[in-house]
């Protein structure tokens, strides 16, 4: 049944890559553009991260005038900023963008505000932050706290990758979408953030860059590069009575027969379960 857009509860992926865009022939199908997801829920827009997926959502907003929108980092290497100068909506006067995240560490105590301004835009863009011509709102948050967008309650939690980054879940009406990128698992145990982050979760969008083969070949290992595997990402869903694990942060180098091949080895080891596609929606009530 098709919901309206009060009532749907749903992720749709906009960039779905890893750590540097990859366009191509060899990626037409999943999507070479980097992290972007957007999370429709209780009426609103909650997008999260901003890389080069970004560019196509503007897009698809553009020519729709006092648009309220919110956008939460994870954090701010380029694969989840990229896309934010060339979003179309931060350039029309009457819309309002609210902003959340963590300040990096090694830059405080700047704010959220002049980091955004100084550390995202203007270090990496040609264009005059003054021409933004948008309502910018900040929302500097704490690794562990919970806020509200609306009705939709928020919480966090902190994530094991090289400066940092941030898990968020988005509950709404007894519904949960997890959005864990990016993280690296522990050899040894399950991450508590991550399992206490998706208990019971509908939807849990989670990096799984690598396959465990590629995550410890001898010759090339990725130890300690900050992200996990798909087999992990299982391990995780199963723990935590996750319904959905939707596989995420692609390797840049896996292209879509590659894709294909690990879809049909997830399907094998976890029902309901999916890879991440740009464009498409999944939503809790499927
Ligand atoms: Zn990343
Ligand atoms: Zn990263």
């Amino acid at each position: 049944m098709t919901k309206s857009a009060i009532e749907e509860f749903v992720v749709q992926f906009w960039g779905v890559r890893g750590s540097v865009p990859s366009p191509g022939f060899g990626t037409i199908r999943y999507g070479g553009n980097t992290s972007c997801i957007e999370i429709r829920a209780a009426g609103k827009r909650i997008i999260f991260d901003a890389g080069t997926g970004l560019r196509n959502l503007g897009k698809e907003l553009e020519g729709q005038s006092n648009l309220e929108l919110h956008m939460c980092f994870t954090h701010y290497h380029w694969d989840h900023i990229q896309g934010l100068p060339f979003f179309e909506p931060l350039f029309r006067a009457g819309n309002r963008l609210h902003v959340y995240g963590q300040v990096p560490e090694e830059v405080r105590p700047m704010s959220l505000k002049e980091h955004f301004y100084q550390r995202v835009l203007h270090a990496n863009s040609p264009i005059p932050v003054a021409q933004l011509e948008a309502d910018l709102v900040f929302h500097e948050l704490t690794c562990g706290e919970s806020f509200n967008i609306g009705d939709a309650a928020i919480s966090t939690a902190p994530l094991n990758h090289p400066n940092g980054a941030m898990g968020y879940r988005v509950s709404w009406q007894n519904k949960a979408i997890v959005y864990c990128t990016d993280t690296e698992h522990f050899p040894d145990h399950l991450d508590e953030n991550i399992l206490n982050l998706a208990q019971d979760a509908d939807i849990l969008v989670y990096d799984a860059m690598y396959t465990d083969a590629e995550y410890h070949d001898p010759k090339s290992p990725k130890v300690g590069w900050g992200h996990s595997t798909w087999e992990e990402g299982v391990k995780i869903t199963k723990a935590a009575n996750v319904r959905k694990l939707a596989v995420f942060h692609h390797e840049p180098n896996h292209s879509d027969d590659m894709l294909d091949k690990i879809a049909a080895d997830l399907a094998e080891k976890c029902d309901h379960s999916f890879l991440a596609k740009e464009k498409a929606i999944a939503s809790v009530f499927d």
